[in-house]
């Protein structure tokens, strides 16, 4: 079996959908196939704005639900002949009436709680499945809708719940082992025990289809999307940037943890633990090899063969918290402190350095987490800060983490006297450097403002053709 993920950009209209069913057909006629489907490009971000609109009360909310439900209709209008348009356009007709109710709730309420919202945004993805499942019936394939609720079981952390792989991969290999033609199944969703709809993290259709691949012992999962492959680099701030042909599953871990979007961290995770490769396709090219995602072969490292360097990638917006005293010396944990605190706020550490006199302690987090970092740990460490055990905190806002990473970089003397003096050459400063002891991935943080002159100078000097 394989595993066939479709995201927002390889949806984007009819026409789009067209390929998509295409390139199904296609598979289908080989092997096997399980569909993964994200919702229309731009629909979940217009189901969070409509949703933020009416919790204030505003009826903007109705203009944006005429922009989602004229999507699909459109779509429809262009996939179907008119003979057959109606009876596509129902069911979408009705789905779009009951969002119209929750969103007429929120609007009366003034209130849209996390798990609303994820009933809300479920919308996208669910309503997409069922414009392309009917086509692809309508195009004579045996597609079947499953529902991502009944295969994908969470906790309630709405939003970003995490999933409880066992019953899930029991759920999945029962229900689709008794499907013969091909099944679509919405991506991003899932549901508590009890059923209560919840959502798996932005852009966790990806990581959907990793787990339907696990659960159903699938040979290969495929991310179709808009881009050839995994990139040296995001093809927006580096034009030079090419595709890497093979990557190992850390280094496309480590890649898209650092900000490679096109591929969603925790993907890889169900894929690892049972030794199912990835590929990275492209719908809008689908004769282009792609990268394969794979088990490191120990031969010549996985990406760029013969480099040191497979990949750039960086998060832009982070914001990074100083901790300066003396009094941190030698007091044993003190860092376990650190992380407790922010740990009971939500709040995730992306980068952590701490100099060996124990003077300073350097944290960095995503945008806006910063603010609520600092406000945690000078509630938490009061006491220190008026004995003066701290002497200060610092937040400096508008930075950006860059990651050079490559399984080969581990025993290549230099690669750091290299990345640093090209930056230096480029003018580009550096604030803080972190070196994981797998040396697979060396990552700093510089001001955001120094963002394309940073990647492509990294780039020509690791990554150029040349
Ligand atoms: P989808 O809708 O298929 O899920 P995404 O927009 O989530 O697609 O991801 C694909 C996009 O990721 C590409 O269009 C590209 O702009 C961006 N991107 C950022 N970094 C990389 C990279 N290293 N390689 C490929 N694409 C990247
Ligand atoms: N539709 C969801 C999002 O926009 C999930 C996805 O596309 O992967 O985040
Ligand atoms: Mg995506």
């Amino acid at each position: 079996m394989r595993v066939l993920k479709f995201g927002g950009s390889s949806l984007a209209d009819g026409e789009r959908i067209r390929s998509v069913t295409e390139v199904v057909s296609q598979a289908a006629s080989a092997d096997r196939v399980s569909v993964v489907l994200s919702a229309m490009k731009g629909v979940t971000d217009l189901l969070i704005s409509a949703a933020r609109q009416a919790e204030e009360g505003s009826d903007g909310f109705k203009t944006i639900l005429e922009n989602i439900r004229g999507k699909h209709f459109d779509a429809v209008r262009f996939l179907f002949p008119p003979a057959d348009q109606a009876a596509a356009l129902t069911p979408l007709a009705l789905m779009c009436n009951e969002l119209e109710e929750i969103l007429h709730g929120v609007e009366l309420i003034r209130e849209c709680s996390p798990r609303t919202l994820d009933l809300l945004m479920s919308f996208g993805e669910r309503l997409s499945c069922q414009l392309t499942t009917a086509y692809m019936r309508a195009r004579g394939m045996e597609a079947i809708l499953v529902d991502a609720r009944e295969l994908i079981v969470t906790n309630d952390r709405f939003g970003s719940a995490s999933v409880n792989f066992d019953r899930s991969y029991q759920r999945i290999e029962a229900r689709l082992s008794a499907i013969r033609g091909i099944s679509v199944v919405p991506g991003f969703i899932g549901a508590t025990e009890k059923g209560v709809t919840t959502t798996i993290g932005r852009n966790g259709s990806d990581y959907t289809a990793s787990i339907i691949g696990a659960g159903a012992r699938a040979g290969m999962i495929e991310i179709w999307t808009d881009v050839d492959g995994v990139l040296s680099a995001d093809p927006r701030v580096v034009p030079d940037a090419f595709v890497i042909p093979r990557l190992s599953y850390e280094e496309a871990m480590e890649l898209s943890f650092f900000g490679a979007k096109v591929i969603h961290p925790y993907t890889m995770v169900p894929a690892v633990e049972r030794g199912i490769p990835l590929l990275i396709k492209n719908s809008l090219n689908p004769s282009a090899p792609g990268t394969l995602i794979a088990a490191a072969d120990g031969s010549e490292g996985a990406g760029a063969v013969g480099r040191a360097v497979t990949g750039i990638a960086s998060i832009p917006g982070v914001s990074l918290v100083n901790i300066e005293g003396g009094g941190m010396m030698g007091i044993p944990g003190f860092a376990a402190r650190i992380f407790s605190v922010l740990a009971r706020e939500g709040v995730n550490i992306i980068m952590i350095t701490q100099a060996s006199s124990e003077h300073t302690i350097c944290l960095v987090f995503r945008a806006g987490e910063g603010e609520r970092a600092l406000a945690a740990l000078n509630h938490e460490l009061t006491l220190e800060l008026e004995t003066r055990r701290i002497e200060r905190f610092e937040l400096i806002r508008d930075l950006l983490v860059v990651s050079v990473i490559g399984e080969n970089m581990a025993g290549t003397p230099g690669i750091a006297g290299r990345l640093f003096s090209a930056l230096g050459e480029a003018g580009v400063n550096v604030l803080v450097i972190a070196q994981g002891s797998s040396e697979r991935n060396i990552s700093f943080v510089i001001e955001e403002k120094d963002h394309v002159p940073a990647l492509r100078t990294i780039h020509k000097a690791f990554l150029s053709h040349a």
